[in-house]
């Protein structure tokens, strides 16, 4: 199955995200993910892209949506794969929406986690990273995901702090590309809505981000299983 998975940031995209790769075995590709660990290897990309993620700016299309066709393109993203942080903008969803079809690739799946923007800051500030894995979900704000004596709930390691998870500046930034419903990933959404309406594919689910991470997730599972 191929899912786009959309939410703003604190919206648990990556904690659900994480529960899917589990349970489908699929490769769980985070662009956020892929700029870090550039960055703390000292990389071209990685000094290019840090100046606009603690900013809170996208990281040019020129430079990301190469990146992540290439990611779609090697043998482990054949049969399925599940795409978080991507598309943000309009641009970047029209490109991979034009690059699947050139190839045949039929986009299943698009998940939305729908979130007011005060809730998703706060929890954006609460979010910890595991040192040990990225995807063992902690949040000082979120009682089912809260950190075990300041370490994380799932393996014990020691957590770590996004700066740009603590510069409201940045996260302000970050969300109003979100909610941009011109070019932005709201944008993307009802690009993907329209499709779904027009052409009966991808199909659209819709998650309340307010309830808990296991409601969410229980819901999410049951409604992927549908498909
Ligand atoms: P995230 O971990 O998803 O919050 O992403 C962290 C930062 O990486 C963002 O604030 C952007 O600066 C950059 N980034 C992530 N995904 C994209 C994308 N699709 N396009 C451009 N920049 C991105």
């Amino acid at each position: 199955m191929k899912i786009v998975f959309l939410g703003p940031n604190g919206s648990g995209k990556g904690t659900q995200g994480a529960i899917i790769k589990e349970k489908y075995k699929i490769p769980h590709i985070e662009t956020g993910v892929i700029f870090r660990e550039n960055i703390s290897q000292g990389t071209a990309l990685g000094k290019e892209a840090k100046g606009y993620i603690d900013k809170g700016e996208l990281v040019p299309d020129s430079i990301t949506t190469p990146m992540i066709l290439d990611r779609l393109s090697k043998d482990d993203c054949k049969e399925s794969w599940l795409l978080d942080g991507f598309p943000r903008n309009i641009s970047q969803a029209k490109e991979l929406y034009e690059a699947l079809c050139k190839q045949g690739i039929t986009l299943d799946v698009v998940i939305e986690i729908v979130l007011d923007m005060h809730t998703a800051k706060n929890r954006t500030m609460g979010r910890r990273l595991c040192v040990n894995d990225n995807n063992h979900p902690n949040n000082i704000y979120i009682d089912s995901i809260k950190p075990n004596d300041n370490n994380c709930r799932v393996c014990g390691g020691q957590l770590k702090i996004r700066s740009d998870d603590q510069d409201e500046i940045a996260i302000t930034q970050r969300h109003a590309i979100y909610y941009d419903t011109e070019k932005g990933t709201m944008a993307v959404v009802n690009f993907f809505k329209k499709l779904c309406a027009e052409k009966g594919s991808p199909k659209i689910i819709e998650l309340d981000g307010t309830k808990d991470v296991g409601e969410v997730s229980r819901e999410l599972i049951s409604k992927l299983n549908e498909q």
